[in-house]
């Protein structure tokens, strides 16, 4: 059977579509694997302490679970975000579509990246507007300063993230019951309809809207890389079950 490489060589406008399987192998867990975030016991569910209502209403809870299990960690790219970027930068792939919020992808070099559930990278005040990095974020969980040598959490000792002004913090995510960002829908739509191949990997495409992207690919080749199998696995036209930058680093980019 023909595999992927004959694939990728055929193929001219490439787009890859990706979730939280994509950074396993960068040591950030996935929501559903077995060792993933749904798997392990918090008091709440994490879809409930990730919704809109709870960042509003439990603040410091919610910073609690974020600072821990979503961006307590210092990671780097991983071979399939290397690869991904080097077709890219080969002309061989057109743009990342990704339900990642952790900026692995500009990281590694990609460029066209469109970051449907938003990143973590980017934290802004709900009172003046002014943008945070994650430092600050991550300094107010420990009840560090800021680079402005002030309390992160404006000295309320609660964790919570503030600005200069006192307003609080939200990270710039696409929290549960909140809308997706129009122009970022749009454009991943647009590459999604011109892509021949498309490459769906690390997602177990149950996030709804994001899953649904898929139904605009219009293309001959549809691949997907999961380690378990999804709702799509008869549309495909080539199935990996390997991880993903196992997968993806055999591949030669010409
Ligand atoms: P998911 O946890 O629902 O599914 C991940 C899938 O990836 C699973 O089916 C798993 O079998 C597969 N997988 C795990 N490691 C893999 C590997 N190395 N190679 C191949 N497959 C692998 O993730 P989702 O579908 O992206 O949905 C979860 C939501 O939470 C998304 O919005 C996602 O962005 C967000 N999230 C993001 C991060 C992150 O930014 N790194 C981490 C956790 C969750």
């Amino acid at each position: 059977m023909e595999g992927l490489q004959e694939r990728i060589d055929r193929a001219k406008r490439i787009v890859f579509f990706g979730g939280a399987g994509v950074s396993t192998e960068s040591g950030i867990p996935d929501f559903r694997s077995v060792d993933g975030l749904y798997n392990q016991k918090y008091d709440y569910p994490p879809e409930t302490i990730l919704h809109a209502d709870f960042f509003f209403h439990r603040p410091a809870e919610f910073y609690r679970f974020y600072c821990d299990k979503m961006i307590g960690f210092d990671a780097a790219p991983n071979a399939a975000h290397q690869k991904l970027a080097e077709l890219e930068a080969a002309g061989k792939l057109t743009a990342v579509v990704t339900q990642n919020i952790d900026g692995l992808h500009q990281a590694a070099g990609s460029r066209k990246v469109y970051e449907l559930h938003g990143s973590t990278l980017r934290n802004y005040c709900l009172r003046c507007g002014k943008f945070h990095d994650i430092d600050h974020i991550r300094a107010a969980g420990r009840g560090e300063a800021g680079a402005d040598g002030l309390p992160a959490d404006g000295g309320k000792g609660d964790g919570i993230p503030r600005c200069s002004c006192g307003g609080i913090i939200k990270p710039d995510v696409v929290l549960y019951g909140e809308g997706l960002d129009n122009d970022v829908m749009m454009g991943a739509i647009d590459a999604i309809r011109e892509a021949d191949l498309m490459i769906v990997g690390g997602t177990s495409l149950a996030v709804y809207p994001a899953a649904g992207l898929l139904r605009y690919f219009r293309g001959p080749e549809l691949i997907l890389m999961n380690r378990q199998p999804t709702p799509y696995d008869d549309r495909a036209t080539l199935i990996l079950r390997g991880k993903i930058g196992e997968e993806l680093s055999r591949i030669q980019v010409r």
